[in-house]
């Protein structure tokens, strides 16, 4: 399976990161061996002096899909999860001032944590899904899916135009504003509603 993760995807977070609200979705992979579930510890990579958190919506594709139409979109995901984007900030900086890919900042192990996955309307309505992150009991990510520059449905339709999406893939949505580094011995707890969907500790 792969991750398929999109960028800039609310605009409250592009501008934060001083970045253009995008024109179509900014999209990059993270490998299997970024996936971390059950709540297992995050392992502070020595690599970076700043690995901050994303908490995103994450849909899992359940049927192979290439160019798929706008219309049928919503039957090529039949579970929603949460999920954190890890991304070594410090070295994400350094790619994007001298042009370079993104891998080395977000497709590390361990970069994506996720929670059990749930049927889809397990949540109600998916266009309208309230999602945070608390760090160590506050509150650091709100966000909201109604907020968001491109749709589930949309992201499907553009990735699936370059690269075949198979049942298991993964997809991340965005992340809301209120990114922010994360410390050895920190607690994140991720909630859609008011439903508690992971709760790990970095380590
Ligand atoms: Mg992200």
């Amino acid at each position: 399976m792969k991750i398929v993760a999109i960028g800039r995807n609310y605009p409250d977070h592009a501008k934060e990161l001083h970045n253009a609200v995008p024109e179509q979705p900014v999209i990059f992979l993270k490998p299997d061996t970024a996936l971390l579930k059950d709540n297992h510890n995050f392992y502070y990579p020595a690599f970076s002096g700043n690995i901050h958190h994303e908490v995103e919506v994450v849909l899992r594709i359940c049927k192979e899909g290439k160019h798929i139409g706008a219309k049928f979109a919503p039957t090529y995901y039949d579970a929603v999860g949460l999920g954190i984007d890890f991304t070594a900030r410090d070295i994400q900086q350094q790619q994007k001032d001298k042009s370079l890919p993104w891998e080395l900042a977000k497709a590390f192990d361990g970069s994506a944590p996720v929670s059990a996955l749930y049927p889809k309307d397990t949540f109600g309505d998916l266009h309208n899904l309230g999602f945070r992150l608390d760090k160590n009991g506050v509150t650091v990510q709100r966000g909201n899916t109604a907020e968001m520059i491109f749709s589930f449905e949309d992201i499907l339709v553009f990735v699936s135009q370059y690269i075949t999406l198979r049942k298991g893939d993964l997809i991340f949505t965005g992340t809301p504003a209120g990114v922010g580094p994360v410390a050895i011995d920190d607690y994140l707890e991720g909630f859609i509603g008011t439903e508690r969907l992971f709760h790990f500790h970095v380590k």
